[in-house]
């Protein structure tokens, strides 16, 4: 047979089944919905912080330009490529103008790109700056740079590399103040891409920034003006490659983000939120089992112990659950039914169809039930065995039914005559009928054999073929016995009946009508 599932583990294993449904809802809301969002978030900021370190950078760069620019278009500058003299250089590049403008370096180039002046001189230490001048007019040429700067009226901004280091150079084509169509000369402005410039980014931007030299650990990273949008990682620290005016990469500028993200997937709000959960299930949890599963349980527990002991009685449940109110009613309902026809049932196999008084069996369970109180009490007690006289006689000159009738009427006439409480008369079988009386004395069943006698004698129902009288007569047979203290009331009863049998046989033996009692030896 399949195993049967009980409440209480159906209850538990909805109850789990349930919160294992809440925690994967929880768990996975947090890990696809939430995640995600704060990830974007502070991805976000941290673009913005890149957008603003792009952004200052490029405006550094357009100070120096404009800067730069200011200066070739003077008419000193001009006339300086035509007839360099020292005046020109004393006013416009001594250690102030350099400490005012921060640059490090100033370069004036003729228009094949030889150098005509240089000065090298760090704006902040004021140490001079040795560049090696033929490595930068190379770099210029080879990278077009000239070419670009005498086809536009602005100057070209962006980083070269140098024998001092990375810096960030602006360039302009000198003309002279009428703006004559042809060039004399370029005015290159340098300005070290070092720790004082990542520094006043730095205080800028307000995000704190490092530089480190460039090596191959930093092949695929993004150069410094790589799209924004591109980036997805939400690391603190990120890196962006510098390159210099041939697009290659020479430094790594090191930017650590303020806002961080560290990825927790079970946070207190989520925890919190799970334990509020777990208290309500627990809750209805606990509301099942008081409201559905104990009276269930309790009503199951009452059932089977009428089933055991074979006896229907009434439930006493009460619920509020409409649906157990109306089972209890109805199981109840039934229990009155059963046990009304079981009554009637035991009733009728206990009473006799024909006289209804009690049959056989009724005599039986009644004596049982004496018994244990007559052995207590040592109570004597006696049985009577009474029988018709020529009763076939009767029935075979006045017919069958008329011989019913005459049983019925001395049913009742021997039934009068005991009417004691414990007292009790049963029709044992054909036209014979026995009789229990309890403590009663030899002179008392005396009178009472003697009355039972008389009673059917003056019922004077007419035997035509009787030769002991003209009406019906009964003759008796009993015996009187204490109980004996060792004993079952069968063995008793049947002992008794043979005695009292034998006092009848020799009661009609004598003569009939009349009684015989014999004692137990
Ligand atoms: P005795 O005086 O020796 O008792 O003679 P008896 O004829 O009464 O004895 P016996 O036991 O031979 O006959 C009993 C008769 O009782 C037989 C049967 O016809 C009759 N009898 C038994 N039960 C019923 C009954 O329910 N209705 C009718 N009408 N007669 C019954
Ligand atoms: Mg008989
Ligand atoms: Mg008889």
């Amino acid at each position: 047979m399949k195993k049967q599932l009980s409440l209480s583990s159906l209850s538990i294993v909805i109850l789990v089944v349930l919160s294992i449904c809440l925690l994967t809802i929880s768990l996975g809301y947090r890990f696809f919905v939430e995640i995600p969002n704060e990830k974007l978030a502070v991805l976000k900021l941290q673009n913005r912080d890149l957008d603003r370190i792009i952004s200052t950078t490029v405006h550094m760069g357009d100070a120096l330009a404009q800067m730069n620019y200011g200066y070739a278009i003077l008419e000193d500058t001009y006339n300086y490529i035509t007839q360099p003299n020292d005046d020109y250089i004393d006013t416009n590049f001594s250690t102030n103008v350099f400490q005012n403008l921060e640059i490090d370096g100033a370069f004036i180039l003729d228009t094949s790109g030889k150098t005509i002046f240089q000065k090298g001189l760090d704006h902040m230490t004021l140490k001079p700056l040795d560049f090696k001048q033929l490595l930068i007019e190379q770099k210029l040429i080879h990278a077009g740079l000239l070419k670009q700067a005498s086809t536009t009226d602005k100057a070209l901004v962006g980083t070269i590399n140098t024998n001092v280091g990375l810096m960030v150079y602006a360039l302009t084509a000198i003309y002279d103040s009428d703006i004559t169509e042809q060039t004399n000369g370029f005015l290159l402005f340098l300005q070290r891409f070092d720790k004082n410039f990542v520094s006043e980014l730095e205080e800028q931007v307000k995000i704190k920034l490092t530089i480190l030299p460039y090596s191959d650990d930093f092949q695929d990273y993004p150069i410094l003006s790589d799209e924004i949008s591109n980036v997805t990682t939400i690391e603190q620290i990120k890196y962006r490659v510098l390159q210099d005016e041939m697009g290659i990469p020479s430094l790594v500028l090191r930017i650590t983000h303020l806002n961080v993200y560290k990825e927790t997937l079970l946070t207190k709000e989520l925890l919190i939120t799970l334990l509020i959960q777990l208290i309500i299930m627990l809750l209805i949890f606990w509301l099942i089992r008081i409201k559905v599963v104990k009276p269930l349980l309790q009503v199951n527990t009452a059932i089977t112990n009428m089933n055991d002991k074979q006896n229907l009685i009434k439930l006493h449940h009460r619920s509020r659950i409409g649906e157990f109110h109306l089972l209890v009613k109805h199981f109840n309902h039934m229990v009155e039914i059963v046990n009304s026809q079981q009554q009637q049932l035991s009733e009728l196999s206990l009473t006799d169809a024909l006289t209804q008084i009690p049959n056989r069996l009724a005599f039986e369970k009644k004596f049982t039930q004496e018994w244990a109180h007559l052995q207590r009490n040592q109570t004597p007690f006696a049985i009577v065995m009474c029988d018709i006289d020529y009763f076939k006689k009767y029935n075979d000159s006045l017919g069958h039914l008329a011989g019913d009738d005459a049983l019925v009427k001395v049913a009742q006439a021997l039934t009068l005559s005991s009417r004691r409480i414990n007292d009790m008369v049963a029709r044992y079988g054909g036209e014979e009928f026995i009789i229990l009386f309890s403590g009663i004395e030899l002179a008392g069943l005396k009178m009472k054999l003697t009355e039972m006698i008389e009673s059917i004698e003056m019922l004077e129902i007419l035997h035509p073929d009787s030769s002991v009288s003209k009406s019906i007569t009964i003759s008796i047979g009993a015996t009187l016995m204490t109980p004996p203290r060792k004993s079952t009331e069968k063995m008793n009863l049947v002992r008794a009946i043979g005695i009292a049998d034998n006092a009848l046989y020799q009661a009609k033996n004598n003569g009939r009508n009349q009684a015989k009692i014999v004692f137990d030896k």
